[in-house]
């Protein structure tokens, strides 16, 4: 054991640090299929109206008011994509059905279900007596007008703004890239799952819980192995890794112990900004800039510790590179349900499920807040910061929680 040089830094500053140093890494244009979920570069007005022309929202009858209720002569017919191109006079109705559009001279439809063909002459329709200008129809313009904001720059596309894109003909769209992330777990123990363990060995599970966390982030990611606790293939390993990354996310290595060779490594390639944190779990979180606009972070090897560092300092930073306009995920009041008490001199994440009681959220520890009990994250639905401190915040406190899910 040697003891770390490193300062030992508030996680506020921290973060602080990381997304100071962590930019937009750049445009790049999406065909419309691929656009969910990724981050518009910037604001999109509409440059039309929707609808683009008048198009009745019922089956029924389109007519001039003035001639309510007829009996009306039906010219034709205008259905969705076949429209009638003649005129309506005085006197005639045209059969719509949804969508179709509605031609020049009728000012308003009637739904079919109030209009009466039956003992008339074929081909005549009676519609209702007094009937209004403007009716079971929308108006050009009634949706979008030009100039609408469709899709806002930092923002994720959803469903509806994708939708929304294609409504007016846009298929192309100018997106933040995605981080391309290098994933690696170093740690001589580390074994596949699926394989066989050998005495002392363990599952590498980081790099699942990792690769997922990186996924719901928006990073593009991919497992560049697991590289053994010996200085020289560890190095090997992080520069192959780098090759094709924006990126390098690592576990493991990165405490005080005589294995641990990844703060050493990444000092050699590039500037160790960030060696220890006054966090719980997480003290070890690594943080370093690498030549050629590239970041790495050296998580710690214990699962929970890998995650929390995970969801404070990186998620932000990818998040920043990608353009996003919120980085940090939603904040909300909650109860604490027990008496917590932070560990010593740092800002401790304790992992808590949330019940609803009395209109409020009253929070729930999942169980022992180890950093190897990867089961208080699995129920987790909030993080709660707990400052450091000698008392610690008595149970019935309203403090404010990172929510990672609703109950
Ligand atoms: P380290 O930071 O390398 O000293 O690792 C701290 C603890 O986390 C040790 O008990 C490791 O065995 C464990 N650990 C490290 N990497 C992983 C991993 N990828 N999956 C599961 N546990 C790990
Ligand atoms: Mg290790």
């Amino acid at each position: 054991m040697k003891p770390s040089g490193y300062p030992l830094i508030p996680a506020e500053e921290a973060l602080a640090l990381v997304l100071d140093r962590t930019l937009p890494l750049g445009i790049e244009e999406v065909g419309l299929g691929e656009a969910a979920g990724r981050v518009c570069a910037a604001d999109i007005r509409s440059e039309v109206e929707l609808p683009r022309f008048p198009a009745s929202a019922v089956d029924g009858f389109g007519f001039q008011a003035a001639s309510a209720p007829g009996p009306l002569r039906v010219v034709g017919e205008s259905a969705a994509g076949r429209p009638f191109t003649g005129r309506v006079q005085p006197g005639q109705a045209i059969r719509l059905l949804t969508g179709g559009m509605l031609p020049e001279g009728a000012d308003t439809v009637a739904m079919v279900e109030d209009c009466v063909t039956s003992e008339l002459p074929d081909g005549m329709v009676t519609v209702p007596e007094g009937f209004r200008a403007g009716l079971n129809f929308h108006r050009p313009g009634d949706d979008l007008r030009p100039g609408d904001l469709v899709a806002r720059a930092g923002h994720p596309l959803g469903a509806a703004e994708v939708g929304l894109l294609a409504s007016l003909g846009i298929d192309r769209i100018s997106v933040w890239r995605r981080p391309r992330v290098a994933l690696m777990s170093t740690g001589d123990e580390l074994a596949e799952p699926g394989g066989r363990l050998e005495p002392g060995q363990i599952y590498d599970s980081n790099r699942f819980s990792l690769q997922a966390a990186l996924i719901e982030a928006g990073a593009g990611v991919r497992f560049a192995g697991r590289a053994p606790d010996r200085a020289g293939p560890l190095r090997d390993f992080i520069l192959t890794a780098l090759e094709e990354a924006d990126v390098l996310v690592t576990s493991g290595g990165v405490s005080v112990g005589t294995h641990d060779l990844v703060k050493p490594v990444l000092e050699a390639l590039g500037q160790v900004l960030i060696g220890r944190v006054k966090l719980r779990p997480g003290k070890p979180f690594t943080f370093a800039t690498l030549p050629g606009g590239r970041y790495a972070f050296g998580l710690p090897g214990f699962p929970v510790s890998s995650l929390v560092t995970f969801e404070v300092f990186v998620r932000p930073a990818l998040r920043r590179m990608q353009g996003f306009a919120r980085l940090q995920r939603p904040r909300l009041p909650v109860r604490l349900g027990y008496d917590a008490r932070a560990a010593g001199d740092r800002t401790e994440y304790q992992r808590v499920s949330l019940r609803r009681s009395g209109g409020e959220l009253v929070a729930i520890p999942t169980g022992s807040q180890s950093s190897s009990r990867l089961l208080s994250l699995a129920g987790a639905d909030a993080l709660v910061v707990i400052p450091p401190g000698q008392h610690g915040i008595p149970a019935g406190t309203l403090v404010e929680a990172i929510i990672l899910d609703l109950p």
